[in-house]
């Protein structure tokens, strides 16, 4: 066992922030030897529970839960910052050439060794990602991963038309792909596969209905796709499915909507799409810094809460601008104030870093699990420095309140201010 001694944020069940401003989180092995919290609380109440633990003291600092992104592209670290007229261009023109070239095993590897450093870096502990189409470009991830002792998810792409040479895959054959690669990786320690459709238009009925066969065998396993993130492909989705009664419907028809289905953006829906969402267990992986550069709407927020629908927060990488949380969280609030095409609301601080952390394992299906430091979570933290840079040391030092304190770190925050990141207590 070890214990840290320093400020503290964790949640409560109902998702309000309990931040001790002294104290203490104790790790060590549980019954399955996995490094989990074994205490967290207040100094005062906690300092005489573990005789003979040693505690290190990090005056100034802030131990949090690790970041939980909910919907991210590893193959697209390379294509951030990519300026295109919106989504489908933006596929097209910079996407997919580079996705062609995850059928090298060898340049997956490559940049799956990047894309970790640069998520662990920026304090993301767990994560729900794409890889490509290639098979091998999902080994390369799970690979990575598994050196690295994080909890991670992630999926082959599957898309079999209305995609060039290079990325397109064979019906037959990408459902054979997944089969083979959920046995090789589902549950391998803290790994998790997910069936991952790219979006309806990339996938035949064929495809999304073998789709939905392998979710219906394999209940634990996650689903990850796009929906409703651009009007033009909500109206190629109307051509392609003019049966349907929305573009989200189309994945209901194919069984593809459940607990762990996670779809990014849900920007184009209405209030019978957010309610099948809440009805089906299935939740949206909001992704402002990718909807705000891609132009592709603003996620509302309040019809969210209002209906029930389950999301959090997501970086979107290589659509979204940074692998930052405090840089989506802070897009997140500009995204909730916009108010001309939905109700502007300003969300409270401490609801966009639960966004991020635990109701983002909510999401998942993986609450108690990580994503918060109660009791029991996995150890995946963060030692946050509020002073790392001489601003963000001013502000937060004048910051009066809970919110005004995380607020002051999701505005002026960056990499810079996460110092150390344990991984499994590590
Ligand atoms: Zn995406």
């Amino acid at each position: 066992m070890k214990a840290l001694r320093a400020a503290l944020l964790r949640f409560d069940d109902d998702g309000s922030p309990r931040l001790e401003a002294d104290g203490l989180l104790v790790v060590g092995s549980d019954a399955q030897g996995r490094q989990v919290v074994r205490a967290a609380g207040a100094w005062s109440a906690l300092r005489d529970d573990f005789p003979g633990v040693a505690v290190e003291h990090l005056p100034g600092r802030l131990i949090a839960p690790g970041f939980v992104d909910l919907h991210l592209h590893y193959p697209q670290t390379d294509v951030i910052g990519s300026p295109a007229d919106g989504l489908l261009p933006w596929l097209e023109r910079y996407t997919f050439p580079h996705e062609a070239r995850f059928a090298d095993a060898d340049h997956a590897a490559s940049v799956a060794t990047f894309f970790f450093d640069e998520l662990q870096r920026h304090g993301v502990t767990t994560a729900l990602v794409f890889a490509t189409s290639h098979p091998a470009s999902v080994d390369a991830f799970f690979t990575e991963a598994q050196a690295r002792g994080l909890r991670m998810i992630g999926g082959k792409v599957l898309q079999d038309r209305h995609s060039p040479d290079g990325v397109r895959d064979d019906t037959e054959q990408s459902l054979r792909d997944t089969e083979a690669l959920i046995g090789r990786w589902h549950g391998q320690g803290r790994l998790g596969y997910a069936i991952t459709p790219r979006f309806v238009p990339t996938c035949s009925d064929a495809q999304l209905a073998g789709a939905g066969e392998i979710a219906r065998q394999h209940p634990d396993v996650w689903i990850q796709s796009h929906v409703a993130e651009n009007a033009d492909e909500v109206a190629w989705v109307r051509q392609l499915h003019p049966g349907a009664r929305s573009y989200l419907d189309v994945y209901r028809q194919f069984g593809l909507l459940r607990e762990r289905a996670v779809y990014a953006h849900c920007i184009h829906v209405d209030d019978a799409d957010r309610a099948l969402m809440r009805e089906t267990g299935a939740a949206a992986a909001v992704s402002p810094t990718s909807n705000l550069f891609l132009g592709s709407g603003f996620f509302d927020h309040e019809g969210a809460d209002r209906i029930g629908m389950r999301h959090g927060l997501a970086s979107d990488v290589g659509g979204g601008t940074s692998f930052s949380p405090f840089h989506t969280m802070l897009a997140a609030y500009y995204v909730g104030r916009e108010g001309r095409g939905k109700p502007g609301m300003s969300l409270a601080p401490s609801r966009l870093w639960w966004l991020h952390t635990a109701g983002a394992a909510r999401a998942l299906g993986l609450e108690g699990v990580v994503g918060n430091l109660a009791r029991g979570c996995e150890a995946d933290f963060l030692v946050i420095n509020p002073a790392a840079t001489p601003l963000l040391a001013r502000r937060t030092a004048a910051a009066g309140s809970v919110e005004e304190f995380l607020f002051a770190l999701i505005v002026l925050g960056d990499d810079r201010a996460i110092e150390r990141v344990h991984v499994a207590g590590a």
